[in-house]
């Protein structure tokens, strides 16, 4: 039976961005495609979408923020906050089924349905901050799960990795205080690339001080500056934190073909990444994992890497 769970549905296409923006619709029909045309969509079990109740959202998220984002897509303005994050009528319905289909998947394994989880979707969530949108993305889809995952399902430690090639500024910030979410971000260092936040000075807040993990990489970085970052950085905390779930901001921008960074690791990179991560799920949370699309612009690198980790999350129990 097919136990790696697949968020991946045409609703999804209907958060409109524009002509010409990178953060397009074509991203999910290229990645449908693959993992298609591989046999890969097959061997998943798929989780319908499911919109996110707005009284929760809005306990991550400002309920000021919450209503201004439906207002604007209800009047059809062309972008919130920031000209990066376009929008369009459909946007805040597509968001809400973004948000609530990856709590879709944290039910399913939390359930014992499914092991592991990819949720393709769209708008992403990781510069989103709980009163602005940022950097193309609306809600805090990574965030939101955690504080899912700790009321219902009573989950204290929850690791995060965000290996999108642009510092998750809006996942940090939200969870930065708290001990037990432990936020990993290897990124483009943000002297040079947006956002410009993610200093490996950059540590957690009060009692989260020592909870965030910053690994600011520099332009021109490659495979075996990433593997030797995982190792010595990233691997002991995964390790040692002994987390009870582990959540992936999944971008796959640091790809050298990517336009939106000058950092170049090849598609067979993600493939040891996302083994190390399973192997830290495997050994401390019975592979409780669920991965999460952010970022990753262009086309064909993005179907490759993408069905390469989704390949490597059925290996686990499905070989
Ligand atoms: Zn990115």
């Amino acid at each position: 039976m097919a136990r790696t769970g697949l968020v991946l549905d045409d609703v999804f296409q209907r958060h409109l961005t524009g002509p010409g923006h990178p953060e397009c619709p074509e991203r999910l029909v290229a990645i449908s495609d693959r993992l298609i045309e591989r046999g890969l969509a097959d061997r998943c079990t798929r989780i319908a979408p499911r919109a996110i109740d707005v009284e929760f959202l809005s306990r991550v998220h400002s309920r000021g923020y919450v209503d201004r984002l439906a207002r604007a897509c209800e009047r059809g303005d062309a972008f919130i906050d920031t000209a990066d994050s376009q929008i369009c009528g459909d946007s805040y319905n597509v968001a809400l089924l973004a948000a609530g289909s990856i709590l879709a998947a944290v039910d399913g394994v939390m359930a014992g349905d499914i092991h592991n989880a990819f949720c393709a979707i769209r708008p992403p969530g990781h510069h989103a901050e709980r009163d602005a949108s940022l950097g193309f993305c609306l809600l805090s889809n990574v965030a939101i799960a955690v504080k899912h995952l700790r009321e219902r399902h009573g989950v204290g430690r929850v690791l995060i990795l965000d290996w999108d090639v642009h510092h998750g500024n809006g996942t940090q910030h939200l969870l930065e205080e708290d001990p037990d979410a432990m936020f990993i971000s290897i990124h483009g260092h943000p002297q040079y690339v947006y956002p410009g936040t993610g200093y490996a000075e950059e540590t957690g807040r009060g009692a989260g001080r020592g909870a965030t993990l910053n690994i600011p990489m520099l332009p021109g970085s490659r495979d075996a500056d990433y593997r030797a970052a995982f190792d010595r950085q990233i691997r002991p905390v995964l390790e040692t934190f002994a987390a009870e779930f582990i959540l992936i901001s999944a971008g796959f921008d640091a790809h050298r073909l990517d336009p939106l960074a000058p950092v170049e690791i090849e598609t067979e990179s993600f493939e040891w990444m996302s083994d190390m991560v399973l192997d830290a799920a495997g050994h401390h949370c019975d592979g409780r994992l669920v991965s999460v699309l952010e970022g990753g612009y262009h086309l064909g690198a993005l179907a490759d890497c993408v069905s390469l980790h989704v390949s490597r999350l059925l290996m686990r129990h499905d070989c």
